[in-house]
């Protein structure tokens, strides 16, 4: 059965540097002592599936997705609970997600049994890499997979690349959750239907950057993108998908199509019932959002995601600035925010089988 191998020996990180890094980890800045990596090529199939050492890729300058953008990437995190056991939250809802971007971007799929074992592998070896209990802390996985076939013709490539990293992951907000404000793109959009919204690829953040840019000209956090046909509709925040609740118990977030289907999403709407929220997905629309923070029914916003679990969101700049609510975390949102991030640090019941044991 194919697996991923483990590593003979490996010259790891001293326990001392270790320390001084985990004490501090910020995101996406360190990285553990090792790497799972795959190859697949037309003909082989996939093969040389191992957990390695760290280490550079050397790339012919015709490798394809430098050219065409054929990539893909996932991202999930690993926690460590009061007991020091070790887990992760619905990773198969991730293998599943990656599966589905790799059909959309013409890659090959990797079984998501294979996907399952390179994150539970990786992370079993660099275990001592998972950040102690307590602060928010946890350890943050990035699969990726990429064409690398060096070829310049357009077709989808016949060799790629799959690999698996992970990085420790310090509290997103240090001092507790505060809002950000984000900027509505009327100019940008960052799909359309039929395009690659709901496949979680880097080109899609390419396609982002430049109304991110234009947002923090403009003194905000992040951009808010509209549907890309009327500039109307809402659809997310570029890395995060957004949520609104209403003064009579709706929690609203757009429906799927071209947004990412984010596997914090789900989950939101899953505990929403619990919380004396009614889950609705549906379209709505930037008119609707400004009348309503106006008149004071809708009295919350906030965006979710893996990388910060749910963040507030405090005021819109759509032309003039939109406050929501009293322009500060609202209180459904915190307890929201409180009840997902329980379930993944372990103090909170696991009532619906969203977590696995890594060790
Ligand atoms: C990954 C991602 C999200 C959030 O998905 P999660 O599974 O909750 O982390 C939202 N929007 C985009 C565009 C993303 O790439």
């Amino acid at each position: 059965m194919l697996q991923f191998t483990l590593p003979a020996e490996s010259s790891p990180t001293t326990v001392e540097e270790r320390a001084r890094i985990l004490a501090a980890p910020g995101f996406g800045k360190h990285y553990t002592d090792h790497m799972a990596v795959g190859r697949w090529s037309q003909d082989r199939g996939w093969h040389d599936l191992h957990v390695d050492e760290p280490h550079d890729f050397s790339l012919h300058p015709a490798t394809a997705a430098l050219h065409y953008g054929q990539e893909i990437f996932e991202g999930l995190k690993a926690y460590r609970h009061p007991d020091q056991s070790i887990w992760l939250f619905r990773p198969e809802a991730n293998a599943a997600r990656f599966a589905h971007s790799a059909r959309r971007l013409g890659l090959p799929e990797l079984d998501e049994r294979l996907f399952l074992d390179a994150v539970t592998r990786l992370v079993h070896t660099d275990q001592a890499w998972v950040p102690a209990h307590g602060g928010e802390t946890s350890l943050y996985i990035r699969p990726c997979m990429f064409a690398s076939e060096p070829f310049l013709g357009v077709r989808p490539a016949s060799e790629a690349t799959f690999f698996t990293i992970a990085s420790p992951a310090g509290p997103y907000f240090a001092d507790g959750p505060v809002g950000i404000s984000l900027w509505v793109s009327r100019v940008h959009a960052r799909a359309t239907p039929g395009g690659t919204g709901d496949a979680k690829c880097g080109g899609n953040y390419a396609a982002g950057l430049a109304a991110q840019t234009e947002a923090r000209r403009h003194g905000c956090d992040q951009v808010l993108f509209l549907d890309g046909a009327e500039h109307e509709w809402l659809e997310e925040s570029g890395t995060m998908n957004v949520f609104l609740i209403t003064q009579d118990g709706e929690l609203i977030t757009p429906e799927l199509g071209t947004i990412l289907e984010g596997v914090t999403r789900d989950s939101v709407l899953a505990l929403a019932r619990e919380h004396g929220l009614t889950p609705v997905e549906r379209r709505i629309g930037m008119t609707e959002v400004r009348e309503r923070c106006t008149a004071g029914t809708i009295t919350e916003m906030f965006a979710t995601g893996t990388a910060a679990a749910i963040t507030p969101i405090n005021r819109l700049l759509d032309g003039d600035e939109i406050t929501i609510g009293g322009g500060d975390p609202g209180r459904r949102t915190i307890a929201l925010r409180e009840h997902l991030l329980g379930i993944q640090h372990g103090t909170r019941p696991d009532t619906r089988g969203w977590l696995t044991r890594v060790a």
